[in-house]
């Protein structure tokens, strides 16, 4: 499961298999690729940049949009292909995840158009400067299991619609519809070596890719820690680095809140993709008036959730991506209880779905309440990235965003008010590279997603990424013609003919 200068290829390393976490049930297995397969990948990312580096933007936009054309006609069938390797919904895959991407590749196929930066022009009266914003070389990007299509895409996209070309390692559990984008890259036109896929371990797979010196930018989208030992890897070589790292996005909801629509919202931002989702609503502040009505508020529409089988379009709720997944939020929740918290509903895996289905096989989790917990608490400071909420109650509007803002992540919040200025007081405060005012989750391909604090920095989507993915050179040329310069003066003493 490797795709390697416009072709499937075989990694030779271990054997991987990928599991579709809702049965149990292995749907492939693959040789992953050893450093000796990540050379060959990034032989033929290098070998092919000078091409597509020299492509003119209409060239590459127009491939780029055949790709978006190629996704739509695939859609149902990729979309199916991420619900078997993540366990997710297929009404999200369909919804969400598919047309997101299209919509991502469409956005970039334009941006590949639209090079934007400084005037030319005399800012030396002697000399004409310009701008050229240039792709930087082989780009190694490093992608997360939760959404491995958007992910892939996100990574793919405005590095390639630069002019750069790539190599990227998807996690080894969620491969195959990164192998499908792959190929609608090579069916779209778009030359060999552009856009390969090597598969494996982070270990093995991913440090091969991240250290090869011919790799000049790398782009890592996953957890916290593995980001910072990525940085650590590869600082003395100086490349350019990107990090999206983890998030535990709050929700502040003022006492003026619209209820129903921030208990609805925060039970939708909470439970998107299971939990699994790095801007998932994980901590809601509830300012004291309304907490009460909130908490009950969340719970009753919590027990609407429909947890079950993920391939039929009624479910909400599908699997998270892997037992180990599931294991790991169980052990937050079973800690948070032995804290002291009280867990208001979930708290475990369910056994039968609401249509039936038998869940014991697969690696879901009950949509979970929990209150009464510590600022300072797990429960509150790490990531769980699972179908989990926490609620606490907050009194002085400055406590609210305190609260929110004491944590080492900062990628996305979201403010719940119906007063302007307090919004915008918000949106001004809260520390983290999205804020949302009366909403969570909502993305725009025009828009940028990226954290701070410990949530990493870089863009992805937008102008913004598209930029992180060039470099920027100055030309200047001399336009008197003449021999000599006046700064000449520095160097040699004396006439310098007049300039
Ligand atoms: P992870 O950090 O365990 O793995 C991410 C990727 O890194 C995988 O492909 C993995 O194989 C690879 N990897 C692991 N060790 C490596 C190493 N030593 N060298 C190179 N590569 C290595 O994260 P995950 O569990 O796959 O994904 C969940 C995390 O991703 C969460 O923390 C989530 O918040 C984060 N995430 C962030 C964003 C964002 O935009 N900020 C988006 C999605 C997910």
């Amino acid at each position: 499961m490797q795709f390697i200068n416009g072709r499937p290829a075989d990694g030779s390393g271990p054997e991987q298999q990928v599991v579709n976490p809702a049965t149990g049930e292995v749907i492939a297995a693959y040789p992953e690729a050893t450093p000796a397969d990540v050379e060959t990948a990034v032989a033929a990312a290098a070998e092919a940049f000078r091409e597509w580096s020299r492509a003119s933007p209409a060239d590459r936009s127009d491939a780029m949009h055949r790709v978006a054309a190629i996704l739509r006609e695939r859609s149902g069938r990729i979309a199916a292909d991420e619900t078997a390797q993540t366990g997710k919904p297929i009404r999200l895959a369909t919804e969400f995840d598919v047309p997101g991407t299209i919509d991502n590749v469409s956005f970039f196929a334009g941006a590949a158009r639209a090079l934007e930066g400084k005037a030319a022009a005399e800012y030396l009266p002697t000399h004409t400067s310009m701008i050229r914003r240039e792709p930087i070389g082989v780009v190694g990007s490093i992608a997360p299991w939760n959404y491995p299509l958007q992910m892939a895409a996100w990574k793919i996209l405005p590095a390639i619609a630069a002019g750069n070309t790539i190599v990227v390692k998807p996690a080894e559990i969620t491969p195959t519809t990164t192998i499908a984008l792959a190929q609608a890259c090579t069916d779209a036109g778009i030359p060999d070596g552009v856009v390969n896929v090597v598969t494996g371990a982070g270990a093995t797979t991913g440090e091969a890719l991240v250290t090869h010196d011919t790799v000049r930018m790398v782009s890592f989208t996953g957890s916290t820690a593995v980001g910072r030992h990525i940085m650590g890897l590869i600082s003395h070589r100086a490349k350019r680095i990107h990090l999206e790292l983890g998030g535990k996005a709050p929700l502040v909801v003022f006492d003026d809140a619209d209820l129903e629509g921030a208990v609805h919202g925060a039970v939708a931002g909470a439970l998107i993709n299971a939990g699994q989702d790095c801007t998932a609503a994980t901590r809601a502040y509830v300012q004291r008036p309304l907490y009460d009505d909130f908490v009950r508020g969340v719970a009753d529409v919590l027990a609407t959730v429909r947890t079950g089988d993920p391939t039929s379009m009624e479910t909400d709720l599908g699997s998270l991506s892997s037992r180990r997944q599931q294991e790991r939020v169980d052990g937050f929740v079973r800690r948070a209880e032995a804290d002291g918290g009280k867990v208001v509903c979930g708290g475990a895996a369910p056994t039968t779905g609401y249509d039936g289905t038998d869940l014991t096989r697969g690696a879901f989790y009950s949509p979970t309440l929990i209150t009464d917990v510590d600022q300072r608490s797990e429960i509150v400071q790490r990531e769980v990235f699972g179908p989990v909420l926490v609620v606490l109650p907050f009194d002085g509007d400055d406590e609210g965003i305190d609260l929110a803002n004491d944590v080492e992540f900062g990628l996305a919040a979201s403010a719940w008010t119906r007063d302007l200025q307090r919004g915008l007081r918000a949106s001004r405060e809260i520390e983290a590279g999205t804020v949302w005012i009366n909403d969570h989750i909502a993305l725009a391909s025009e828009m940028p997603h990226g954290g701070v604090k410990g949530s990493g920095f870089g863009k992805d989507m937008s102008s913004y990424a598209f930029e992180e993915y060039t470099t920027v050179k100055h030309v200047m040329v001399d336009i008197t013609g003449r021999p000599r310069r006046e700064w000449h003066r520095t160097i040699f003493t004396g006439d310098t003919g007049g300039q």
